[in-house]
């Protein structure tokens, strides 16, 4: 209906098989729908006739598209979207109302690198800035203007990847302002330049429902994949009444700063309770929106006006929530989303100042939720033993809801036709949270065909659950290791519990980001002890040390600027440059040693002298603490040391590659490149060679090789893997 011209051709030179294997099933001219087929043809057939069954998807007008997300990885036929478009839209006229610029500087002018503008991340980023300087500041575009320091505000002018914005700032230090905010937003706001929010599905697909809704088939959008059968609960958010006019606007005023103080604490409560990263950025992006000054400017000048706290509360965040409702076009999806941010945080504050309770919600066993919208807050709390799924009739695959449910494993339908509102509470339905349809007269057979379906799904995990504890086994008879990466003891138990046989990688990074100062050597062996108790004295503990660099700074590590920094100070070369805090970390990983099979690992090493420094090193602290029963590898992740695995593998227990960086190394092309990250590929020939290498070297002296890059966990590599000698 959009106009897209699609062209897709089946396999190489079939045209000179003059049709034979295929059978068209539509003609030039006919109309056709969504989920059609529109031709068959015969695999075997066209693969033995042809020269190949690579086949080509064309868009061939490209000039009404924004944006292609090509399928990556495995595609099914039939079942997964090969391609998204994002169609190109009017641009949304959204501009906040532009006031008097008298009195302001303006910076210089950026191209916004963000690929999907300033989201709720970014925005939050560069309003953390502008809050530290003194001067009113303001983001331009044209004639738009949001006030910086306010995350809404930013939201609000639905910035989008390219557009021309510049900074502009009234007070005592408005140049210093402009310099820094104009330098974070030509930086990306803490985003890499491409690296998409939250999930990768970040547009809306163009056929936004699997199927139309029919009288028994409700349709809406796959927001977490699962079949579920259970019984519907509508759920409806309390309505909060607050009357209109209030007291003295000081005591107003002081209500409404209770109330967000409150919430805060409130809020950090729930975080405390969370255990995902997802789920508690997310929170914390809430509390940012109760700091927002635009949001409680807003609030205030209705109090001064003679309105209630609650009333003033519930006009402002009812307008922001409006405003990125109202932004049209799927580039915007995301920004909509974070309208039901704004609600849930408004809510919560507004529930706090008319003294309601907002009780924790209660549901019967193998309940499916049925409202009009989760708030992130109630799909946190929902209870996995008797939520068996959820339908929301707003929302889409990106938001902050679908995000948590798919983090917590419950089946979920966004944005599900307005009907799902009026089944019958009790009633039973099938969900099929991967289709993004609602079965909702399902006969008996349906539901028996359902209840076996779930059955068979969790008898194919439970199946598998059971063989993951077997050892891995090819069927002639070769051994393989299996190990998970790990952040944390957290991670460690997951892993066990899902057969892992070690922790292949522990990143030891993640103690050492985002602080002010390095960890001491407690802090450190507490956290790799309790990882290393999690995997117990029979399994393998593979700890890398430090692994950061010009690309990943930390603030009390005193790196210079680099042009290139992949090329530069990065892995062992800081610790070898920093020795009195790598020999900090060695020591405190050599008190895991009683607890675990012990390995240590260097990342990033690229000549032999660098690992004999840094073994050089360890075998001082090892003297010293005498904890000698511990193995020292290298990650193989630089051209240098695969071609050179021999030479290694005399001085080198064992070999870990990383193939993360030994194919972007290899190829020259950045792994978060955001137009070559896609080509990195390590199928590539030429990394399979750099693996071939490191696996004939090691082999010589009897080391074992293990891949711990992302390769390892994708089923097209692995059979590849083992056969070019791949070990762990
Ligand atoms: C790799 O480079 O493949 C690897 C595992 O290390 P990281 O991804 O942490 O750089
Ligand atoms: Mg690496």
């Amino acid at each position: 209906a959009q106009g897209i011209e699609v062209l897709v051709h089946i396999g190489i030179d079939t045209v000179m098989l003059k049709g034979a294997g295929f059978t068209a099933l539509v003609r030039q001219g006919d109309h056709v729908e969504v989920g059609q087929s529109l031709i068959r043809f015969d695999v075997d057939y066209v693969a033995r006739h042809a020269r190949s069954l690579l086949t080509q998807i064309l868009v061939a007008n490209v000039e009404k598209v924004a944006r292609m997300v090509p399928a990556s990885g495995i595609v099914i036929a039939g079942k997964s979207v090969v391609l998204q478009l994002e169609l190109i839209q009017e641009s949304a006229n959204v501009a906040l109302a532009s006031q008097a610029q008298s009195g302001f500087v303006h910076g210089a002018k950026i191209s916004l690198p963000n690929i999907t503008g300033l989201h709720a991340r970014p925005a939050a980023v560069l309003a953390a800035l502008a809050k530290k300087f003194a001067s009113e500041v303001r983001i331009m575009r044209g004639a738009d203007a949001a006030n910086a320091k306010s995350v809404v505000a930013i939201m609000g002018l639905a910035t989008q990847c390219g557009d021309v914005i510049e900074v502009a700032a009234n007070g005592p230090d408005a140049h210093e302002a402009i310099q820094a905010i104009s330098a974070l937003l030509a930086e990306g706001c803490g985003e890499k330049p491409g690296e998409a929010p939250l999930q990768p599905a970040t547009i809306e697909p163009v056929t936004v429902r699997a199927t139309v809704s029919s009288s028994t088939e409700l349709a809406g959008v796959s927001a977490s994949p699962g079949l579920a059968v259970g019984t519907i609960v509508q759920f409806r958010a309390t309505i909060i009444d607050v009357a209109e006019h209030g007291g003295a606007p000081a005591h107003e005023r002081n209500q409404l700063q209770q109330a967000l103080h409150e919430a805060r604490r409130q809020i950090d409560i729930i975080k405390a309770g969370m255990q995902r990263p997802e789920q508690t950025k997310i929170l914390e992006a809430h509390q940012e929106l109760i700091e927002d000054p635009d949001l409680q400017a807003l609030a205030l000048r209705a109090i001064d006006n003679g309105k209630s706290a609650g009333y003033a509360w519930r006009a402002a965040f009812s307008e922001y929530a409006q405003k990125l409702e109202a932004l049209e076009g799927a580039h915007n999806a995301l920004l909509r989303e974070r309208a039901t941010d704004i609600r849930d945080i408004g809510q919560r504050v507004l529930a706090l100042l008319a003294g309601v309770k907002q009780t924790q919600m209660i549901v019967p066993d193998g309940a499916i939720l049925i409202a009009e919208a989760l708030t992130p807050s109630d799909t946190a709390a929902l209870d996995r033993s008797k939520v068996r799924g959820f339908c929301t009739t707003s929302g889409g695959a990106t938001s902050h809801v679908a995000i948590l449910a798919r983090s917590l494993g419950i089946p979920a339908i966004c944005g599900i036709d307005e009907a799902a509102l009026n089944l019958v509470d009790g009633s039973v339905v099938v969900l099929d949270g991967t289709q993004g349809l609602l079965q909702c007269q399902p006969s008996a057979l349906d539901i028996a065909q359902a209840h076996a379906r779930v059955a068979q799904q969790s008898a194919i995990s439970e199946q598998e659950k059971t063989q993951a504890l077997a050892p891995a086994t090819t069927t002639d008879g070769h051994r393989i290791d299996v190990a998970a990466n790990a952040l944390n003891a957290a991670d460690t138990h997951a892993a066990v519990a899902n057969g892992a046989e070690g922790v292949g990688l522990l990143r030891s990074e993640f103690l050492f980001d985002e602080r002010d100062t390095a960890p001491s050597e407690e802090e450190q062996a507490n956290a790799y002890s309790a990882v290393a108790q999690a995997l117990g004295k029979e399994r393998t503990l593979i700890v890398r040390t430090l692994d950061v660099g010009g690309d990943k700074p930390l603030s009390y590590l005193p790196l210079p600027k680099e042009d290139n920094p992949f090329l530069g100070l990065r892995g062992i070369r800081v610790s070898l440059d920093q020795p009195a805090m790598f020999r900090v970390q060695l020591r405190a990983i050599l008190r895991t040693a009683p607890l675990t099979k012990l390995h240590i690992m260097f990342p990033m090493i690229a000549t032999l002298e660098e690992l004999r420094e840094a073994k050089a090193i360890l075998a001082e602290e090892q003297a010293a603490s005498g904890h000698h029963n511990v193995q020292v590898g290298i990650m193989i992740e630089v051209p240098s040391a695969a071609l050179m695995a021999e030479q290694f593998a005399r001085e080198a227990d064992f070999f870990s590659i990383g193939t993360n960086d030994l194919t972007q190394y290899t190829l020259a092309m950045d792994r978060g490149h955001p137009k070559l990250a896609k080509k990195a590929d390590g199928l590539h020939p030429s990394v399979l060679k750099m693996i071939q290498l490191t696996c004939e070297g090691a082999r010589k002296y009897g080391k074992w090789v293990g891949v711990c890059g992302g390769m390892a966990s994708d089923p097209i590599c692995v059979p590849v893997l083992i056969g070019l000698g791949v070990q762990e």
